[in-house]
């Protein structure tokens, strides 16, 4: 694993530019954005900025936070029969008097990028994200020992189901697992891929195997305000990846990525 995430993304934004140069036209994304969060702006000019970076166009439709959620689905629905749309995200979260279950559920599942509707054929993101730099770096995932920590909808359940598929014995940890229980799971992991948005949790209270591979979802911000992981830096493994510039630039990428699928196979 000789590459850094930034070299390793850099490099495949060189490839995807070339490849949506040879389309017909410019792949399209929509975000519709209905918050005021700092976070969701920055996550958003970041999606802007890498579509900008491949040659693809990116629209945000920014909306109000007292939008009502009648007025949501209709711009969803809009941008669902745009032809000339083919990838659409709805930024989370969403104000609490509109639904995400249903907002995901409106999106066309042949436009969803995100991965989110039952019916997509996208990967989520942050799982695709990983899997992709993993597999690029070498790691053989085949008969692997895997915990993921952290079972949410959009990081920790698509994790385990992508790396499953992989052929790990995957293990998923949650809130309500025993301390004693995680720390045994921990200590036979060659990946661990920790989603659980708790600063430092991995620290060296466990043991690792020397030769694991520590996949940091993780995204808290320190006392001082800065951005760090799940786990605190420099644990005694043979990979860890860094907050920032890990995950979240992976993250990113893979979003690129389905949306270029999104234009090919419409
Ligand atoms: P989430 O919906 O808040 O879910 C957190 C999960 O962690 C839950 O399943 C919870 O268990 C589990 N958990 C909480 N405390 C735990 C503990 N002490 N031990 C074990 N498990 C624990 O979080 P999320 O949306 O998956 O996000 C997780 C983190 O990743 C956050 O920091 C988020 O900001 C970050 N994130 C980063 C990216 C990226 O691109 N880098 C993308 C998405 C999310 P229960 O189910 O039992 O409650």
């Amino acid at each position: 694993m000789g590459m850094t995430i930034k070299e390793f993304v850099a490099q495949e934004k060189v490839a995807l530019s070339q490849e949506v140069g040879s389309l017909k036209r410019a792949p399209h994304l929509v975000i519709i954005q209905a918050n005021d969060n700092p976070a969701s702006h920055a996550y958003v000019r970041g999606k802007i900025k890498d579509c900008d970076e491949v040659g693809a166009l990116a629209t945000l439709c920014l909306l109000p936070p007292d939008t009502s959620e009648e007025y949501l689905l209709e711009k969803v629905a809009e941008y669902n029969n745009d032809p000339e749309v083919d990838g659409l995200i709805v930024q989370l979260p969403l104000p609490d008097h509109i639904s995400e279950a249903k907002v995901k559920l409106a999106v066309n599942p042949a436009k969803d990028v995100d991965g989110f509707h039952p019916l997509t054929k996208f990967i989520p993101c942050t799982p695709k994200g990983i899997v992709d730099y993993l597999t690029a770096e070498g790691f053989a995932f085949q008969g692997k020992n895997a915990v993921v920590l952290g079972r949410s909808e959009i990081v920790g359940k698509p994790m385990a189901k992508l790396l499953l598929s992989k052929n790990c014995n995957v293990t998923v940890l949650h809130s309500k697992t025993t301390e004693e229980d995680k720390a045994f799971y921990i200590a036979h992991a060659d990946l661990i891929v920790v989603a659980i948005g708790r600063l430092g949790f991995l620290d060296n209270r466990f043991q690792y195997k020397k030769d694991a591979v520590i996949v940091d979802v993780g995204i808290n911000r320190n006392e001082e305000g800065k951005l760090r992981g799940d786990a605190i830096p420099d644990l005694p493994v043979a990979i860890q990846t860094p907050v920032p510039g890990g995950v979240g630039l992976l993250t990113r990428l893979a979003l690129v990525k389905n949306l270029i699928l999104a234009a090919k196979t419409r």
